[in-house]
């Protein structure tokens, strides 16, 4: 796993592989990292008091993978916080946004709110099926709804929620033309500073697609962070394991190969005018 704020590589194709990836499968993963995160939780690694809300089940992970869970959130945790101070006391400091790419059940905004350091606006996006089922949670439990204020609304079948501070919108984050409608719809300032997370989201994807957004988020945002977290070392025996069990699901790493290693995750970033600050774990 690897962790960069602005870090990557391109180039290479998922041939065949790109046919065997099916939306519903890579959909699931969202399903696995919530029931980890709520593992995690029980156990005391971490705090979260709404991730229990998306999980039927509770399941019991290995100390390696609650481990693994808890480096996963704490890192992303520690550079919302630093960047979410930066510039305390300044009017600035509250003008900040958040764009979170395949967001999934992730409850970071509900608990950045608890701790009174919510970013001015926090949109989050992924496939309708997911975006839809999130919403109609939040409407379900009064203890998510109420932290939106009285204005905002709900949408399960369009998979939308709009509040003054919080969006949540469906989207193919392949396809470029509409990201950038829906972050013009989510009212988004492109020149305000903006902290863009794709946690586990991009090696989902063709290299080319992943080239594109990283070209895009540089392009459109005058000063923003980019903040990948995602598989990377193929070859080793860890990760030619998780290469087949992710085949076999039908949610293959369509971007491995030409981004391998945080070097290749470096240079992808580089090429396309982020400066890149690595993280090992
Ligand atoms: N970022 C969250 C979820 C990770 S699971 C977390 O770390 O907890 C991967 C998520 O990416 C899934 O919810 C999946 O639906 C979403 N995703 C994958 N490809 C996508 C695409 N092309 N457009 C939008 N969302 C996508």
């Amino acid at each position: 796993m690897a962790a960069a704020a602005g870090g990557g590589g391109g180039g290479g194709s998922g041939g065949s592989l790109a046919a065997r990836s099916s939306p519903a499968a890579v959909q699931a993963t969202n399903d696995d990292a919530t029931a980890s995160k709520l593992s995690c939780v029980n156990k005391g690694y971490m705090k979260d008091d709404y991730v229990h809300f998306f999980v039927r089940r509770t399941t019991k992970r290995a100390p390696i993978i609650n481990r693994g869970y808890y480096a996963r959130w704490s890192v992303l945790r520690k550079l919302l916080r630093q960047f979410l101070s930066a510039g305390n006391g300044s009017n600035d400091q509250k003008r900040k946004q958040i764009l979170s790419l395949g967001a999934g059940f992730d409850t970071a905004f509900f608990q950045l709110q608890d701790e009174g350091i919510a970013p001015y606006l926090y949109v989050e996006l992924d496939f309708k099926e997911v975006t839809s089922k999130k919403a109609a949670i939040i409407n379900h439990y009064s203890e998510m709804k109420e932290k939106l204020g009285s204005e905002a609304s709900i949408s399960i079948e369009k998979g939308e929620v709009t509040s003054a501070h919080y969006k949540l919108f469906s989207a193919d984050i392949r396809d470029i033309p509409n990201l950038d409608s829906v972050i013009q719809r989510a009212e988004m300032d492109t020149s305000l500073p903006t902290f863009i997370i794709a946690e586990c989201v991009l090696i989902y994807l063709d290299p080319n697609s992943t080239d594109a957004i990283v070209s895009w988020a540089s392009d459109k945002f005058s000063t923003a962070i980019f903040f990948l977290y995602e598989q990377i070392h193929p070859d080793d025996a860890f990760g030619e394991q998780m290469i087949i069990n992710l085949e076999s699901r039908g949610c293959p790493l369509l971007g491995i190969n030409a981004t391998p290693t945080l070097s290749h995750k470096e240079k992808l970033f580089l090429d396309h005018g982020w400066q890149v600050y690595l993280i090992r774990h």
